[in-house]
């Protein structure tokens, strides 16, 4: 199943189901069920059992074209990444390829929607592209089994890490260059691990402006999806809604010779094979006290 979070015509964030080109509203096809991504994947396979009958039921609902989609999961409880998980990425920095999963926080206040702009901060014009499958969590869980990953993880969408280079090299911690408002472009929707199959062999590629930057595969992770989710869940609880960006594969714009860095009027887009793809504009960030 393909769960989705759109604007209805009023306005209001709503979950979905997508079929083709239509998504189903389950505000209407569904009324019982949770309203809020997290609430809804806390009710487990039966939730989202539900939420597919009831999307077969109800008919061909509205198309995507006509409806704005939002991030999956709008405000994660945890927004988690890894660094250098990709052979080729780790040899374009010049870094050692980790022997432990290097896990940062991005701030879930950086999680925008799958064709919302990504600014380009007042602060930094050093702001580059990583391309990503992220996992949702989808049962809240601690100790978790390589071999029992794959029953605690609700499904599979795209993740931008977006990183200002300057800002995350400045101390050991990335979290700040990781973190500004706007970089962490996500969806289109959230897959399911059924109807995704092997999260392990997805074609990923990201383009800016049209040209291929990063094209490789989730094969080639270092620390796998299920992997990750044992070492994680050995320090904290992981709950539904949370999200890991599992690490980019190379051709960031940081590592090309001279470094080509994102700029105002550029367009990021990601694809992942059998997820679909995320597409941002690149802006310029105004200067706004709030
Ligand atoms: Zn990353």
């Amino acid at each position: 199943m393909r769960l989705a979070r759109f604007a209805a015509a009023d306005g209001a964030p709503r979950l979905g189901v997508v079929t083709g080109d239509h998504v189903v509203d389950l505000a209407r096809a569904a009324p019982d069920l949770p309203g809020d991504v997290g609430e809804l994947l806390a009710l487990g396979p039966a939730g989202l059992d539900a939420a597919a009958r009831a999307a077969e039921a109800s008919g061909a609902g509205v198309a995507l074209e006509e409806v704005t989609l939002l991030a999956p999961v709008p405000r994660p409880g945890k927004l988690l990444a890894v660094g250098l998980n990709y052979a080729d990425h780790v040899a374009e920095t010049g870094l050692e390829t980790p022997e432990f999963p290097l896990v940062f926080a991005k701030m879930p206040s950086c999680v925008t929607g799958p064709y919302d702009p990504i600014e380009r901060p007042v602060v930094s014009d050093r702001l580059d592209y990583e391309g990503e499958l992220a996992f949702v969590i989808g049962r809240r869980c601690r100790h978790v089994s390589r071999a029992d990953a794959p029953s605690v993880i609700a499904g599979y969408t795209i993740l931008d890490d977006v990183s200002v280079r300057d800002w995350q090299m400045r101390t050991s911690q990335w979290i700040l260059g990781k973190s500004f408002d706007t970089h962490g472009p996500m969806g289109p929707w959230l897959v399911t691990g059924d109807e995704l199959g092997d999260p392990h062999a997805l074609a990923i590629r990201t383009l800016v402006n049209g040209e291929v930057r990063q094209e490789s595969n989730t094969r080639h992770l270092i620390f796998d999806c299920f992997g990750l989710v044992e070492t994680l869940s050995q320090v904290f609880t992981l709950e539904p809604g949370d999200v890991v960006a599992t690490g980019t594969p190379g051709g960031v714009g940081n590592a090309m010779r001279p470094p080509r860095f994102l700029a105002p009027g550029d367009t990021v887009r990601i694809e992942i094979e059998g997820i679909g793809e995320i597409e941002n504009p690149v802006v310029q960030e105004a200067r706004v006290a709030a």
